[in-house]
């Protein structure tokens, strides 16, 4: 009998799916739209209605499916529980028992950032690599580490949220976990836009940022058109994202940086910015540490969704 695995990843404004055979072939993928309303009392029922559906339409049967893996948008220990997702809503709640008991299958969640670095080792840029440290450059700054091929949870489950390092002793304005200097303001889609209005209000020069709205787009578009604020702009991302990772690679080691998220679609450009940095700042054995781009997009959560579940599984842990 053939068996199958879904891959979900819960965003805050879209759920994605993937139905994998168990040999890693994705089957079908699809989203559905995040329903924040009501402390997100709806999400988990829509996760199990589209599961459902899916099931119906591809006639699988429960003993067919091997599990579910689902990515979440927040912090999740050991046994399970979120302490609070607030991009949807969420208290505190146990996604997988709530799923498990609805859906009649086993269920794994994690961090959303988590399954996407395994997603990417296995399928996308770190393939063939067993110690990787993925940072999301998104709304906010995401990271996965895997170690030595697992991946590092912590006993919160908050193991790589280093977009809350501080890289910048002297900032006077709070980042949203209460703390400044962290380095999600200075190096998310946020943070970019943020240093290009600070830059922008203290220089007089003529730049093309000045006559449209400042995304991260719109910033690295300009630099790739030479304008000089932008330039200047992009230097501060690289000085303060490649000192970061200098910090990261001194404590992990990896073997390679993979950066995805929505500013990463900048391209080789943005690591032009970030190189130079990370090899002048970091000590010397880890010069050699590679940077690069993320290869699956948005699709990396629900492959590493689906992932995780073969690993559990093959090690016959928790939830088999
Ligand atoms: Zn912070």
């Amino acid at each position: 009998m053939k068996q199958y695995i879904f891959g979900v990843d819960i965003g805050g404004t879209s759920i994605k799916f993937g139905l994998f055979e168990e040999s890693r072939a994705l089957l079908k993928k699809w989203e559905i739209p995040t329903d924040c309303r009501d402390s997100g009392r709806n999400i988990l029922p829509d996760v199990c209605a589209a599961i459902h559906g899916a099931m119906q339409e591809q006639r699988l049967r429960p003993e067919m499916i091997v599990g579910v893996g689902v990515g979440v948008p927040c912090i999740v220990d050991r046994k399970g529980v979120v302490l609070g997702a607030a991009n949807i809503g969420w208290g505190v709640c146990h996604p997988a028992k709530v799923l498990e008991e609805r859906l009649k299958l086993p269920v794994i969640v994690k961090k959303d950032s988590a399954m996407a670095s395994l997603g990417e080792m296995v399928y996308g840029a770190g393939k063939g690599s067993s110690d990787l440290v993925m940072i999301t450059l998104g709304t906010g700054v995401g990271c996965g580490i895997i170690a030595e091929g697992n991946v590092l949870t912590g006993i919160f489950g908050g193991a790589g949220e280093i977009g809350h390092i501080c890289v910048n002793e002297a900032e006077t304005e709070k980042c949203g976990c209460g703390k400044k200097g962290c380095l999600e303001q200075y190096t998310s889609a946020r943070g970019i836009v943020r240093l290009a209005k600070v830059y922008l209000e203290k220089h007089s020069e003529e730049s093309v940022l000045r006559n449209q709205m400042i995304t991260a787009k719109t910033v690295f578009d300009a630099v790739k058109r030479k304008d000089e604020a932008a330039i200047e702009i992009a230097k501060q991302f690289g000085n303060y994202l490649g000192k970061g990772l200098a910090t990261i690679a001194e404590i992990v080691n990896p073997e390679m940086f993979i950066i995805g998220g929505g500013v990463s679609n900048a391209g080789e450009i943005l690591l032009k910015y970030v190189k130079p940095v990370f090899e002048q700042s970091v000590i010397p054995f880890c010069r050699g540490t590679r940077l690069v781009l993320a290869e699956l997009g948005n699709d990396a959560g629900i492959y590493g969704a689906a992932e995780t579940v073969r690993i559990e599984k093959h090690h016959s842990r928790k939830i088999f």
